[in-house]
């Protein structure tokens, strides 16, 4: 009988497990099942290019998955019942129940409004494609001169404020960060960043804590005001509330809290990655939400999953940081060197080299993904009764 694997998301971190895994089992011992909402993969770290006009190329998973073994479901994941082991699937043939043996949590996350006032009204937000392209129609019919405000001094506000700036050089561009602009690069990565800014006149607010979002301005904690036609909410990144949901155990952050090998710590027939996962990193630090590390969680988790299967050695695969890789429009860019749990050092990147190092580093990511089996080295033991039915007896009540 086939081991059913499940993998919930095709993003960054879902589509890389389920390209490895079918890599590293033989086909007749495992069914491999991708279930995504969309057909065809997003590219997320480009969604502020998306908003602002930019034209990406289409990646169907049907093309990408094709002779691969595994299996693309479209479809919304709507419920997991982590005790039963069944997974609650919604797509065009109707509602569904997907049965797994070994499941791989990988939904991702979303835009994250904090709770704060008028962001679900009035703010827009490019944390996934419905997301952009709403702003982009937004974007499309302001006229010059009115007002944009990014708020959110992070890495995902300093990449919208700047393609928007560039992209519409006719607009009033501004960023609201809850400290000081780029506070945590180093001062080469600061300045730089400063420099940009000011090339392309955006307007900073440093120190502004956003209380309140109204149709036409952000209102600060303290009550000042600063006019807004369009607000873009770029405050970091909130996990689907599926897992929650769930008897999985789950971080205050609704994160499925997984050890060493991605592996849930209350259900060990499950896994999570990406985004979605409470891992932790360098420096006992937790895994911050990105593809430099949901790439790597991915591979960590299926060469476990793979071991564990096959009866094969536990693998480590070292999930470190080495840069932040952020763009400042199509022309510029800054790389900036970090420590292994991602604290700045001197070393900085900066202008059109770090800009085409950026390229590079996006072009590479979605290559992995649409490439999925391709430059993955096979490893086909068989898989052993025993060990498919070990996870679930270590599930049983003592
Ligand atoms: C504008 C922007 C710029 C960014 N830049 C960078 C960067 O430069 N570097 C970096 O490392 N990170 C960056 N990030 C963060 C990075 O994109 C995410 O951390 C990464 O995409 C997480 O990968 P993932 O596979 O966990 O989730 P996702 O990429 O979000 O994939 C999740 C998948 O699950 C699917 N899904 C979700 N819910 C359901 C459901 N209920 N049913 C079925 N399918 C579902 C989605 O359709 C999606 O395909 C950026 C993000 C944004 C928004």
């Amino acid at each position: 009988m086939q081991h059913r694997i499940v993998v919930l998301g095709a993003g960054y971190a879902g589509a890389i497990v389920a390209g490895r895994l079918a890599k590293r089992l033989r086909r007749e011992d495992v069914a491999i099942t991708l279930v995504n909402a969309e057909p065809d993969f997003v590219e997320r770290v480009r969604m502020h290019q998306l908003a602002t006009g930019q034209r990406l190329r289409p990646r169907p998973f049907d093309e990408m998955f094709a002779g691969t073994g595994v299996e693309v479901r479209i479809a919304k994941v709507t419920g997991v019942d982590a005790d039963r082991r069944t997974v609650a699937v919604s797509g065009a043939d109707g509602d569904g129940e997907l049965a797994y043996d070994t499941l791989v949590y990988a939904l991702g996350s979303g835009w994250n409004p904090q709770g704060v006032p008028g962001t679900a009204e009035h703010a827009y937000e490019i944390a996934g494609r419905p997301g952009a392209l709403r702003l982009r129609e937004r974007l499309a019919r302001l006229g010059a001169g009115q007002t944009v405000v990014v708020v959110g001094g992070g890495l995902t506000g300093v990449e919208a404020a700047t393609e928007i700036a560039e992209a519409r050089p006719d607009l009033r561009v501004a960023l609201a960060a809850r400290d000081g602009l780029g506070d945590w690069l180093s001062p080469k990565g600061r300045e730089h960043l400063r420099k940009v800014f000011g090339r392309l006149g955006i307007t900073v607010h440093e120190h502004f804590t956003v209380g309140s979002v109204e149709a036409d301005r952000v209102v600060a904690a303290d009550g000042t005001a600063v006019p807004a036609a369009v607000t873009v909410w770029a405050t970091g990144f909130a996990v689907h509330p599926i897992a929650q949901a769930t008897t999985l155990e789950v971080s205050e952050t609704g994160q499925i809290v997984v050890d060493g090998t991605l592996r849930s710590v209350s259900h060990p027939d499950v896994y999570a990655v990406g985004d979605a996962a409470m891992a932790m990193g360098p420096g006992n630090k937790p895994l911050r939400m990105s593809c430099a590390s949901g790439t790597p969680s991915a591979w960590q988790a299926a060469d476990a999953i793979a071991a564990r299967l096959t009866g094969g050695k536990l693998p480590h695969v070292s999930i470190r940081y080495f840069n932040q890789c952020v763009s400042l429009g199509r022309k510029d860019g800054l790389i900036q060197f970090v420590t292994a749990d991602d604290r700045a050092v001197p070393a900085a990147l900066t202008g059109r080299l770090a800009a085409f190092y950026k390229e590079l580093v996006c072009k590479s990511a979605a290559w992995g993904v649409a490439n999925p089996t391709l430059g993955v080295p096979a490893r086909r033991r068989p898989v052993t009764a025993k060990r498919a039915a070990a996870g679930s007896a270590l599930r049983e009540p003592a």
